[in-house]
């Protein structure tokens, strides 16, 4: 196999990065957007030891399941590499997608049906712009190339519209590294930021006004300074250039505060489904006292609390659990509370009279002392929302280990048309508990 070479090829599968996987002689060939069941006549770009990579150059046999991509920068930002397949079979690939990574790791479990976004477009409240050698937009895929994508579909119109006033104005500022903008969708307030790496930028500053004055749903412009050039997204210290240092949204029934550095789940449309399907597989929880690992700002926790007899946040970000303190003052929720340190450093303390842990780590997963605890202090019950299924089935196989099973698989889709997936599981303890045991007289077959 050569670079260059052309040939015809048919996908047998389609990856979540959107490539058709066909096989020619003894190799496999990755074609980038070709779906499967569909023909076609490819280029090869990239030869590896054991596969190649290819862009099609005429599609010779089209899939049923292909529909005009979201927009036309489709394939060339890093974004939507999903965006020319059927929205339904976008969810069934993704579900797909988790049952072969259980066969993988050996785990034999059921997932079930992933749960639609609901609108798949401009679903997005928050975006973050990279600036870089004049030019402003996003990120090509596994590239730290800027692709200039105006109008990108998944955002909303607001922030696209902020981004089209600041383009001329920010393009060949050297120092401005990133624009953050967070959108509440329920209040409609927006949040702008400038990371940049100058520790001033007087015409920033001047810009901010006239950003505000352009559009009055911005509540608060903040300015971060970076002390370096790293691939960290957010500054080191922030300054207000206009209004609040938060945005307030609104989920269902309680309001939230947003700070520039705390974690908020991107779509909004799902992430209600999201708690709902986590807080459902809580039994009796208004019995129940409830742990929430890695709570932001506080969201799962306070809605936990409503039905809770009481629940601890933990949370590594200050910003962030100041937030979660506020939040629940803002809703008037009492049985709550929230604390600053790595889930790891006393969770043992805090597990004392915990009858649930619900669980949402970053992309990395739970720390190996995490699980550990968890089971030897023997949680029954762990509710866990990820976002990277790779560390979560990692994860489980853990659990499994320990005693424990796990039900009630399924992927909410917080992100249509990219290749990634948030993740529900429910684990509980096999083992009956002593309670029953003493009362069934069954001591002996305790065999953990
Ligand atoms: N449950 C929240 C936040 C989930 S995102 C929600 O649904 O909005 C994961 C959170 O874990 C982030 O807020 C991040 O700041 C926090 N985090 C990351 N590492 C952590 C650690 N070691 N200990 C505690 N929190 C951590």
């Amino acid at each position: 196999m050569k670079k260059n070479e052309v040939l015809v090829l048919e996908a047998f599968d389609t990856t979540l990065e959107g490539y058709g996987v066909t096989r020619h002689s003894d190799l496999v060939i990755f074609v980038r957007g070709l779906l499967k069941g569909e023909k076609a006549r490819v280029k090869v770009i990239k030869t590896y030891k054991n596969y190649a990579i290819a862009l099609i150059e005429e599609l010779l046999v089209t899939s049923l399941k292909r529909v005009a991509p979201v927009c036309e920068y489709n394939l060339k930002c890093g974004g939507c590499c999903l965006g020319h397949l059927e929205y339904e079979e976008q969810l069934v690939l993704k579900k797909h997608y988790l049952e072969s990574l259980l066969i993988k790791n050996g785990l034999d479990l059921a997932v079930k049906d992933t749960v639609a976004s609901i609108p798949n477009l401009r679903f997005r409240n928050k975006i973050q712009v990279p600036v870089q050698n004049g030019k402003l937009g996003f990120y090509r895929a596994h590239s730290h190339d800027i692709v200039e994508a105006q109008d990108c579909k998944i955002q909303s119109k607001n922030a696209g519209a902020i981004i089209d006033f600041l383009r001329p104005h920010v393009i060949n500022n050297l120092k401005l590294r990133h624009i953050i903008i967070k959108e509440a969708f329920k209040t409609g307030e927006i949040m702008v930021a400038f990371v940049s790496l100058a520790k001033e930028d007087e015409y920033l500053k001047t810009l901010a006004l006239k950003l505000k004055d352009q559009f009055k749903m911005i509540t608060s412009i903040i300015y971060s300074y970076k002390y370096q050039d790293d691939n960290v997204i957010l500054g080191d210290e922030e300054s207000i250039l206009y209004g609040k240092d938060h945005i307030v949204d609104i989920l269902e029934d309680l309001k939230f505060k947003i700070s520039l550095k705390s974690f908020y789940q991107i779509n909004p449309y799902v992430t209600p489904l999201l708690y709902e399907g986590a807080l459902e597989r809580i039994k009796d929880l208004e019995s129940k006292n409830v742990l929430d690992l890695y709570s932001g700002i506080g969201t799962i926790a306070l809605f936990a609390a409503k039905k809770a007899k009481s629940v601890l946040g933990v949370e590594i970000v200050k910003e962030a659990v100041l937030n979660a303190k506020e939040n629940a003052k803002l809703n008037h929720i009492k049985n709550v509370d929230f604390v600053c340190e790595d889930a790891k450093d006393n969770l043992k303390k805090h597990l004392k009279g915990i009858d649930v842990v619900i669980v949402d780590p970053p992309r990395k997963g739970l720390h190996q002392d995490v699980v550990e605890l968890l089971s030897k202090e023997g949680i029954k019950e762990i509710v866990y929302i990820s976002c990277n299924p790779a560390t979560l089935i990692r994860d489980i196989a853990l659990f499994m280990e320990r005693g424990y099973q796990a039900d009630y698989l399924r992927g909410y889709d917080m992100f249509p048309h990219s290749k990634h997936i948030e993740t529900l599981v429910v684990l509980s303890k096999l083992k009956t508990d002593k309670h029953t045991k003493v009362k069934l007289g069954m001591e002996e077959f305790d065999r953990n």
